[in-house]
């Protein structure tokens, strides 16, 4: 009989998780930790991550704290390079750091079009890049994108959010092709609505939420733990054979008018 630990488990592994000092990120931290990989927090704010590294070690989980900015090339380069030299490498990468800005398209602002795509595209790029240079030479690693429903369906006053999304899917289709031959396996999670800081305007608004629910077959928001089995299962052996994929972790919304 296959035992769940050589299936699942993930110890021994460690995990960056760019943009989990909250929210989904976080929630995806947690939870591959718990199947015992040692995880690395990311942020710019060196407070939020202490504070999620503080919320973790009350859980018996000690994490690493890795404040930079995902959208500075730069940055990134050296900070993963010294997460690698002083920790050793990176086997399962999550690019989950993201933004939403809402407006008409017609108005959106030129400013906020270019930051919006630096977090939800660039990051993922240049985050990617160093770790994958070391995940080739050892021949094996797992990366995860986080996409959205947003990657399938367009709504309007978000167009550039939808078209951030929309590349993260082909960045991993594109990736899992190149990299296959290399043992990596790059997948995608694509996740419905959730209540976190992001979506605040949607949380708050009455209408939307009866929309959304109605909306969603589940009939409701996801809460955020739910992205947790998608993430274990695409980090480890359970989806040894799978790659280029997206999951959508969505109440039923892209399987349903
Ligand atoms: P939150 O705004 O709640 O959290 C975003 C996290 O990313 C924070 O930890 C934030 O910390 C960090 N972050 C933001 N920008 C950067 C940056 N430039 N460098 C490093 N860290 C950064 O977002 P969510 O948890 O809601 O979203 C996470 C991902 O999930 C995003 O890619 C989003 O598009 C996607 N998603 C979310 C959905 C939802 O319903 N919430 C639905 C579908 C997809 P700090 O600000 O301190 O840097």
């Amino acid at each position: 009989m296959t035992d769940l630990s050589d299936l699942f488990g993930l110890a021994g592994k460690t995990a960056f998780i760019s943009g989990s000092s909250r929210g989904i990120g976080f929630a995806m931290a947690k939870a591959l930790a718990s199947g015992g990989a040692t995880v690395i927090i990311n942020g710019r704010d060196e407070d939020h991550v202490q504070k999620a590294l503080g919320s973790l070690a009350e859980s018996g989980i000690q994490a690493i704290g890795s404040t930079f900015d995902v959208t500075v090339a730069e940055d990134v380069e050296r900070e993963i390079g010294r997460l690698e030299a002083e920790r050793g490498p990176i086997d399962i990468l999550v690019n989950n750091a993201g933004m939403q800005h809402r407006a008409p398209f017609a108005d959106f602002p030129l400013d906020m079009f270019d930051r919006l795509m630096r977090t939800n595209l660039y990051s993922a790029f240049y985050v990617t890049r160093p770790v994958v240079r070391s995940m080739m030479a050892r021949k094996t690693g797992s990366i995860i994108n986080i996409c959205s429903v947003q990657s399938e369906l367009g709504r309007s006053s978000i167009v550039p959010y939808t078209a951030s999304k929309g590349a993260m899917k082909m960045l991993t289709k594109g990736l899992a092709t190149e990299l296959g031959p290399h043992g990596i396996r790059v997948n995608g999670i694509g996740p419905g609505y959730f209540r976190t800081e992001l979506n605040e305007a949607l949380v708050q608004d009455a209408e939307f939420s009866r929309w959304l629910v109605g909306r969603t077959p589940l009939a409701r928001w996801g809460e955020v733990d739910e992205l947790g089995g998608a993430a274990i299962f695409l980090a480890s052996d359970a989806s040894s054979f799978m790659t280029g994929q997206i999951i959508y972790v969505d109440g039923g919304m892209t399987g349903s008018v």
